[in-house]
């Protein structure tokens, strides 16, 4: 543990954290030196880990990257972090992340920009995205700063952050790990997940984190497998579906050659690869663009001043206009955005025509999945589009943004489990990160393909 406190400070210029807590990482790692001593080991005994922004913490501020959230310091622990802890882990600190978990490169943040640890190898110097919204969590792993985070993924938020730098990253079957005490952007599509550098270690943190949770109404009361003892890389008698809707137009030839090695690999380990057809895939970045700010308008609509964090209040002000300063002052750009589109699909006039028409649409991705997965067992796709991007190269355009999150967001939609995993580099010397998409509670299959 000590090790990783000296890289946190020696990472620093990164920004990946927005806290720092030492003294409970190195707490844990005492606490796991007796527990050696007495044989009495747990299965994350010492471990130090990064923890996303988005999981309140007893006691530590706990912000989702927002300004309306400054200083705001639950009395309460999330699900998902008490696990943790439970299990023997310890944390570094709090990590940055897109405001309210809303973007792709870590851009919308209040707390600044991460900074990817990689370089393109072409001389060309820009700075980096790590992606996002989990981009404290993969950029802390890629610079070794933690061995492991948490993230949390709504549309691809713990898969394409992964894809950028280098390391693992699944998002479970919704349901799977509670969402008690995570503070909620989209409700129907929130997943946290483990993000490490491999795919062992995502299984053993992902079984700590699984599990019924009554707090959470749409928590899974399902038994959580041994998924680390049962890893298998073989992929025998497995057929991997090939989605031909993901060929979308313009995809750079790197991101087909990367496609291409994934097949030929999962072909080594044995799978039979055959293509399957997702017929709605095209709906399905506008479908979560219309139903993600939805629920986040209506989520959003708590922080009002009163109950959490900043509050503004002018001279001679009433509670309305309090409400109004606080919101205009304590919501960045991105996250007005996304609650105005929200309202606005939610209002009487336009619900049908869009909130109720993306909820079909939803309906039928799911089913396309559905039909997939009667004749495979899993499906290989990219985690994204392109390598990573520079920062700035599309904080100005937000549709530009969204596009990146074409291959993560249908799997979100249908609640599936999907994993991304390093797979090579491309011509620029950056990561490029394979998706595999599995069936409903079938994380052992995605873990076992990943491997
Ligand atoms: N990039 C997507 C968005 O901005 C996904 C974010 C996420 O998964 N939290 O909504």
């Amino acid at each position: 543990a000590e090790e990783f406190v000296a890289a946190v400070e020696a990472g620093r210029a990164l920004n990946t954290f927005i806290v720092e807590t030492p003294e409970h990482a190195l707490a844990a790692a005492d606490a796991a030196d007796q527990e050696r001593e007495s044989g009495a080991v747990r299965p994350l005994s010492g471990v130090p880990l990064g923890i996303k922004d988005l999981f309140c913490t007893e006691g530590v501020q706990t912000t989702a990257a927002s300004h309306i959230l400054e200083g705001f310091v639950p009395t309460y622990e999330s699900t998902i972090t008490e696990r943790l802890f439970l299990a023997g882990a310890g944390m570094l600190g709090k990590l940055n992340m897109d405001q309210f978990a809303m973007g792709s490169s870590n851009e919308t943040s209040y707390f600044g920009n991460v900074l990817s640890p990689w370089r393109r190898n072409d001389g060309g110097n820009a700075a980096l995205a790590p992606g996002g919204s989990s981009g404290g969590s993969s950029a802390a792993i890629a610079a070794r700063m933690v061995p492991a985070a948490t993230g949390t993924d709504t549309g691809g938020s713990i898969r394409q952050p992964a894809a950028f730098t280098g390391i693992c990253g699944i998002k479970p079957t919704y349901g799977r790990c509670s969402r008690w005490g995570v503070v909620a952007f989209a409700s129907s599509l929130d997943q946290a997940g483990p993000m490490a550098r491999d795919v062992r270690d995502c299984a053993i943190l992902l079984e700590a984190m699984s599990g019924f949770d009554r707090k959470d109404a749409t928590s899974l009361d399902v038994p959580v497998p041994a998924w680390e003892a049962a890893l298998n890389g073989s992929l025998k008698g497995k057929t991997i579906g090939i989605p031909k809707e993901y060929r979308v137009d313009n995809m750079p030839a790197e991101i087909d050659a990367l496609w291409e090695r994934g097949i030929a690999l999962v072909k080594d380990a044995g799978a039979e690869v055959v293509e399957v057809s997702l017929p709605h895939t095209h709906y399905a970045l506008p479908t979560y663009y219309i139903i993600a700010p939805a629920e986040a308008s209506s989520n959003l609509a708590r922080y009002d001043g009163v109950r959490y964090g900043l509050r503004d209040l002018p001279e001679g002000a009433n509670l309305q206009d309090m409400y109004a300063a606080t919101r205009a002052d304590g919501f960045g750009p991105e996250v007005k955005r996304r609650i105005m589109i929200g309202t606005y699909v939610l209002s009487a006039g336009f619900y049908d025509a869009y909130y109720t028409k993306a909820q079909k649409v939803r309906a039928l991705i799911a089913r396309d999945f559905e039909q997939a997965f009667e004749t495979v067992d899993l499906l290989l796709t990219p985690t994204a589009p392109s390598a990573a991007f520079a920062l700035g190269e599309k904080s100005d355009d937000p549709l530009a943004m969204y596009l990146n999150d074409v291959f993560t967001v249908p799997a979100s939609l249908a609640g599936l489990p999907a994993m991304s995993v390093p797979a090579g580099l491309d011509a620029q010397g950056l990561p490029l990160g394979l998706q595999i998409i599995g069936k409903p509670l079938d994380e052992q299959g995605v873990l076992d393909a990943g491997l």
